[in-house]
């Protein structure tokens, strides 16, 4: 049910499922698992898929242990193996009319705010051209102070600045347990936690996260990110073929059920975010419309004060000056003294390039 609902839906792979034991490429899952994510982009689902496996191919072309490399050389085998990795979607993706792109991202890119903006309007283009962005760590560049660390914190962030519905997070387990499943035979798959903070507090996480490869921690943490955003989060066994099928048609698995709506989570972000940079007075009849839920046009605009840039949080004043709502601009202050009192189809002649509509977009605004 919660994956027919999702409009949006990330994907986190490990390596364990690319790559198995005796370090062979599991083929016959990955086609699989492409038959899935055709299905599911039949039924108008936006994907993107997080994808480990960067060190793990590399280590398999160069007859390295992935156990006894150092940072350095991780990083050297990251970008041999990275190819590695990508030529393999390729294969099998095209198989199945599926054409894939490349993000690799470092953790500024997700926790910077402008930063993040810029990626989650590469993702909404390449949704655009109808291609299924694959994500990965920059591994590359990446030392232990600037890494995500692992691919279920990355996915997360993806989840989140991509506003996501859905995180698909697939282990090698089939989901949380109240105990750990590999010692104790009793252990029950918990298959829906609601309040992550309460429902999990019985749990000897400790035990939990002996299994796994990014162990139960991590995922927790994601969970955490995810539901904080809106987001649903399910860890699954992925170790099955046709692994998301498995989720719709078995439920076998723990769903993380978010208590808040995209909406909500975006705004609460919005009100708790640095302080403004600069302000928008802006006229009666726009802010009727604002009132009215509609977004903020550069007609109903009439003075910028402050210097800021695309993404910047700012104030919204009505005519008598008094603040009425707060939210992220579209565009510069810069840009917003060129386009004032202009109307949105005008925008694009007088910038010179093509740009969104609203100065603030309503889902990007909070009454205050
Ligand atoms: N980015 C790493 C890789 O591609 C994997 C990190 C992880 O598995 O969490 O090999």
């Amino acid at each position: 049910m919660y994956l027919k609902n999702s409009k949006v839906i990330v994907i986190k792979i490990g390596s364990s499922l690319i790559v198995d034991q005796n370090k062979k490429i599991r083929k016959k899952w990955l086609s699989s698992f492409a038959k899935d994510i055709q299905k599911l982009k039949s039924n108008n689902k936006k994907i993107i898929i997080v994808s480990s496996g960067a060190i793990a191919l590399g280590c398999k072309k160069m007859n390295y242990n992935k156990l006894s490399l150092k940072l350095d050389k991780s990083q050297a085998i990251a970008s041999i193996g990275q190819i590695e990795l990508m030529n393999l979607f390729s294969q099998t993706f095209s198989k199945y009319k599926l054409s894939i792109s490349q993000i690799l991202l470092t953790l500024d890119d997700t926790e910077e705010r402008r930063r993040s903006i810029n990626a989650k309007r590469t993702f909404e283009n390449l949704f655009q051209l109808d291609y299924i962005p694959i994500v990965n760590e920059n591994d590359t560049i990446a030392t232990s102070e600037i890494k995500y660390g692992d691919n279920d914190r990355l996915a997360s962030r993806v989840a989140q600045i991509t506003n996501a519905d859905t995180l698909i997070l697939l282990s090698d387990v089939d989901g949380l347990f109240t105990k750990n499943p590999k010692v104790f035979k009793n252990a029950k798959l918990i298959k829906i936690v609601n309040n992550l903070s309460k429902d999990i507090k019985n749990i000897k996480i400790k035990g939990v996260t002996e299994f796994g490869r990014g162990g139960m921690n991590t995922k927790l943490e994601a969970a955490k990110i995810c539901n904080l955003a809106g987001c649903n989060m399910v860890i699954a066994n992925g170790l099955y073929l046709n692994p998301i099928s498995q989720i719709e048609y078995k439920n076998n698995c723990t769903w993380f059920i978010s208590k808040i709506s995209k909406l909500q989570a975006r705004k609460k972000w919005i009100i708790s975010s640095v302080s403004p940079r600069g302000e928008l007075i802006i006229d009666e009849g726009a802010k009727k419309a604002l009132i009215n839920g509609k977004s903020l046009l550069a007609a109903g605009i009439k003075k910028v004060s402050g210097k800021f840039n695309k993404g910047d949080h700012i104030k919204i004043l009505d005519n008598k000056k008094n603040e009425f709502a707060r939210g992220l601009s579209s565009f510069s202050s810069e840009e917003i003294n060129k386009i004032i009192g202009y109307h949105s189809n005008e925008i694009q002649k007088i910038l010179g390039y093509v740009s969104k509509s609203e100065v603030v977009h309503k889902d990007d605004m909070v009454e205050v």
